[in-house]
């Protein structure tokens, strides 16, 4: 097993469960990938990854997460409620939800003809004074503009309306999934031979010999050569590099009266520019208050110094807020996944033309070589269970295999 995030984890708990012996190999120094969570004040659970049980009625996350010890809380999601009015009057926010809607089911007509197209050709001219609050949308939804969003692949994303979070954190319970199972950690994989009849794995710290290799890596990884195959896979490489990870990081801030803050609030930074920030206020009554940047201003941020993030939430905020919200609030945390060697961004979004790719990376290569990972999943790619369900699957068709 390749990667030890969610994808991973579940390959190797699904053939742990059936007598196999499974070593898991993680790069890092913790297992998870995207996600993670931080321990923030007043023991707030700061999900840097995922932090939503999207499609949580069919969410094997969310199934496991009472047997593990989890509490599920299942309040409705702040986006889908009204942001507050201070710079986005109501009036605004019906148009706009309006635009969206329209929008969106054009988006599902079109995925319908046989040309793919890109998602911005698909915003009518009447509309365009509310283009940059929907590319602002497709930077935390798919990690970049839509002008590089594949109208079939973005259709083809199917959630169902219920969206929960986990207490004590998403990634908290990810992790604590690994428990039983067997993860050596700090071992970069760098080659997969696999011409013989065994997998020879090839780490930073020795080589391991194996019947059958999961590889449960991100796309940009795999599109990266990070891990070098002989023989070559330039088909996977191919559709990794067309499944691009987008950009997506988060930063949240401390308030230092939380109680004159309202909870589960939504604010727009800006609603006249998509290089702006979507905030929370006080997520499950927490302290504090997320932001979440995406496309090219999380990359913009991300390449300037540490602290970028935070920075930009407390003037973004205080030009909306009035400048006393400087002394409101501290920085806490921010992620930085791009700039992670071993995750190299958020989730995958195909580049035009190019949705099929998923079908592609997910197809067995002989009977030794298996692939799993959000990009593989046909339906519920971008996200930590469409992440478990591939490692279900890549998991059977090893069993097959190894136990034909
Ligand atoms: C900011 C952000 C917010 C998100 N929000 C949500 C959300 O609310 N809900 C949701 O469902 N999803 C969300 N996601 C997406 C979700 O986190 C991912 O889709 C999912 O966790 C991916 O799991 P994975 O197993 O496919 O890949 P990863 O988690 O990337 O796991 C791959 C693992 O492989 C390891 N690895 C890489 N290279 C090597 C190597 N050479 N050798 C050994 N190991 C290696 C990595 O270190 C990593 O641990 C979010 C992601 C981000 C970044």
């Amino acid at each position: 097993m390749i990667g030890a995030g969610s994808a991973g984890l579940a390959a190797a708990a699904r053939l742990k469960a059936a007598g196999v012996s499974v070593l898991v190999l993680e790069a890092n120094d913790r297992v998870g990938g995207r996600a993670h969570t931080l321990h923030g004040p007043s023991d707030a659970a700061l999900d840097m990854g995922c932090g939503w049980l999207h499609s949580a009625d069919q969410n094997e996350w969310a199934r496991l997460a009472g047997p593990m010890g989890f509490t599920i809380d299942h309040a409705p999601a702040a986006w889908t409620k009204p942001s507050l009015t201070v710079n986005f009057p109501a009036d605004d926010q019906a148009a706009y939800q309006k635009v969206f809607e329209a929008f969106e089911a054009r988006l599902a007509q079109a995925a319908e003809s046989e040309a793919d197209v890109a998602a911005s050709t698909l915003i009518q001219p009447d509309e365009r004074c509310w283009a940059p609050l929907l590319n602002a949308f497709s930077g935390y939804y798919n990690g970049a503009p839509f002008d590089r969003i594949s109208v079939k692949d973005y259709a083809a994303y199917q959630p169902t309306d219920e969206n929960w979070r986990v207490r004590k954190g998403y990634g908290a319970m990810i992790a604590a999934f690994a428990a039983d199972l067997d993860v050596r950690l700090n071992t970069p994989v760098t080659r997969v031979e696999h011409g013989g009849a065994d997998v020879r794995v090839v780490t930073a710290v020795g080589a391991i010999k194996a019947r059958a290799a999961i590889l449960a890596v991100s796309t940009t990884v795999l599109a990266d050569s990070v891990i070098a195959f002989d023989p070559p896979l330039p088909d996977k490489r191919e559709a990794a590099f067309n499944l691009p990870l987008g950009h997506v990081e988060k930063a949240f801030l401390k308030l230092l009266h939380p109680k004159d803050w309202p909870e589960e609030q939504m604010l727009h930074g800006r609603i006249d520019s998509a290089e702006t920030g979507g905030y929370t206020f006080r997520p499950l009554g927490m302290p504090v208050i997320e932001g979440f940047y995406g496309g090219d201003l999380a990359e913009t941020l991300e390449g300037e110094r540490s602290g970028a993030f935070c920075a930009f939430a407390i003037e973004e905020l205080a030009a909306v807020l009035g400048s006393d919200f400087r002394k409101a609030v501290e920085p806490l945390a921010e992620s930085a996944w791009r700039a992670d060697p071993f995750i190299r961004g958020a989730y995958s979004h195909a580049r035009v033309g190019w949705s099929g790719a998923r079908a592609i990376l997910a197809a067995p290569v002989g009977d030794r070589l298996f692939f799993a990972g959000e990009a593989c999943s046909l339906h519920a790619f971008s996200t930590a269970h469409g992440a478990y369900e591939t490692g279900v699957v890549a998991a059977e068709a090893a069993l097959r295999v190894l136990r034909p």
